[in-house]
């Protein structure tokens, strides 16, 4: 059993209370790592080190040394693929193919993208007209935030959390990460790879918790921390924005979901179907950007549905490494217990379960994991609650329509605004459609296409700001105008 330590001005440290905590396997409920809790002390000793590292060396470098130093950070990253592949294996149990196609090369680039945005942006300048005729010239420079507070969740745990330390980074900020209890593991091997580097002390730190109560609030209520991003729930993004009103402090917040996925009877059927699967269920459904609400317009409706069920049925339960297998499990009992009850409470509001709806038959100790069928639903009305709140898991509702402005309305009527994705082979009636749907991200005819140089980031109570290539400079640097009178 590993165990994981806080990552505090370079050192793993455990906590002075002893406090620990388990982590346990979503395969089979096993533990498989126990994690030192860092109380206030730690935290507090997490943000005074980051703090004393901006007025340190790396407060000194140039942004060319900043950059090398972080491509050093993606190609040892790059270097210890397996480990971070095995890392995250092991606290999310998703497939290898997830971790070594997407999840951890995107964590690489997030620092090798960023340092070259950094490295490449310019600043604005403006002539102005002065009564004297001699004028004067503004420019604006960039500046760090300071110490940004980070919190992630854990469904693609490195690179949602890499996401946000890239950008910082590169912007000359420090950090102090505060990953999911579920999943520990990436961020502290990070902690590893920024030593190895020769990352300054006390730039990257890490300290391990829950949220209320421990080390989540308590970073987010120290006032040391300049500005604060989150990923994660609405509700819990609600709590610390509130936290975050006290000294004024900035936040920029991906929150939850409630996507809605659009076919039109044009559509390229067979590409739309395995597009609708993978945003249905693609690692167990546990994706922000997934589509839980599904609109196919009504000639196709019934033989898409039947498409998508046999799709939905091929999958294949097991670990990670198992070849046989394609498909893993929840995190954990206690979300596992959350997805069960929508798919009670789906039977309870009328739904017709068009496949799913239990937990598939495991062997052994497999048995005892956080296991659930891709689920798919019909029938219900628009506002049932299984249609209307995020489950975060493998399952959709889908619904027919009739019209694109029927559809339009459908999609909108959600308080999220995440992403969308629409399929159609009428170019004309995609760029339409797109520009009605009020979120942050549209895909036309695929999903989850990513361009890191790009806007992300949801609209209504998806969240605030934007993060992505030049975007994620708003949040992690101030822009200073200087006015130089001629
Ligand atoms: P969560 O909100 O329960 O927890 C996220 C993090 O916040 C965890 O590290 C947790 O310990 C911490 N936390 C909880 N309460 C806190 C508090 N009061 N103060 C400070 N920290 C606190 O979310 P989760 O269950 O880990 O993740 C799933 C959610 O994340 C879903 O809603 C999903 O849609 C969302 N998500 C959004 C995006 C996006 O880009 N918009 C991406 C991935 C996940």
């Amino acid at each position: 059993m590993r165990q994981i330590q806080n990552f505090i001005g370079g050192e793993f440290v455990a906590a002075a209370s002893g406090r620990r905590f388990d982590k346990r396997s979503p395969l089979d409920n096993r533990v498989i790592a126990s994690i030192a809790e860092a109380g206030r002390t730690e935290v507090d000793a997490a943000v005074s080190a980051a703090r004393a590292a901006l007025h340190g060396e790396w407060g000194g470098l140039t942004t060319e040394q900043r950059v090398e130093l972080l491509y050093g950070v993606a190609n040892e990253i790059t270097r210890r693929f397996e480990d971070f592949v095995e890392a995250e294996m092991a606290d999310t149990g998703q497939p290898r193919h997830v971790m070594t196609s997407a999840f951890i090369p995107r964590g690489a680039a997030n620092f090798k993208v960023f340092a070259d945005v950094v490295k490449n942006v310019p600043n604005e300048s403006f002539q102005m007209a002065t009564p004297d005729g001699r004028g004067a010239l503004n420019y604006g420079i960039r500046v760090p935030k300071g110490v940004i507070g980070v919190i992630c969740p854990w469904n693609a745990p490195f690179m949602l959390m890499t996401w946000k330390v890239g950008p910082a980074l590169a912007c000359g900020n420090t950090v102090v990460v505060k990953p999911s209890e579920e999943s520990p593991h990436t961020a502290t091997l990070l902690g590893e790879v920024m030593n190895t580097v020769g990352v300054p002390k006390g730039v990257y730190n890490v300290v391990h918790g829950f949220g209320p109560d421990s080390a989540g609030e308590f970073l987010t209520q120290n006032r040391g921390v300049d500005a604060i991003t989150f990923t994660g729930e609405t509700r819990t993004g609600t709590a610390i924005m509130k936290v975050a009103a006290e000294g004024m402090r900035d936040v920029s917040f991906e929150l939850g979901g409630k996507n809605a996925g659009i076919v039109f009877a044009d559509a390229d059927f067979d590409a739309a179907v395995e597009g609708i699967f993978r945003s249905a269920f693609l690692n167990s459904g546990q994706v922000c950007l997934g589509t839980e609400r599904v609109y196919v317009e009504r000639p196709i409706f019934e033989r898409f549905v039947q498409a998508l069920k046999v799709k939905a049925e091929g999958v294949k339960f097991g670990r990670p490494d198992d070849h046989d297998a394609n498909y893993g499990p929840l995190i954990s009992q206690e979300h596992r217990q959350k997805v069960l009850s929508y798919y009670r409470k789906a039977v309870e509001e009328g739904a017709t379960v068009v496949t799913g709806g239990g937990v598939p038959q495991m062997p052994g100790e497999l048995a005892e994991g956080a296991w659930v069928e891709p689920t798919i639903w019909t029938g219900l009305p628009d506002d049932a609650a299984v249609v209307r709140e995020e489950i975060f898991g493998p399952c959709c509702h889908i619904r027919p329509f009739d019209s694109e402005n029927e559809v339009v309305a459908l999609a909108n009527d959600t308080e999220y605004g995440l992403s969308t994705t629409i399929w159609t082979k009428d170019l004309a009636r995609a760029h339409r459609v797109a520009a009605r749907v009020d979120v942050g991200i549209t895909w036309v005819n695929s999903w989850f296409l990513r361009d890191l140089r790009t806007a992300f980031g949801g609209s209504k109570q998806s969240g605030i700001g934007r993060e992505g290539g030049v975007h994620s400079l708003e949040f992690y640097t101030e822009t200073r105008n200087i006015c130089v009178k001629l």
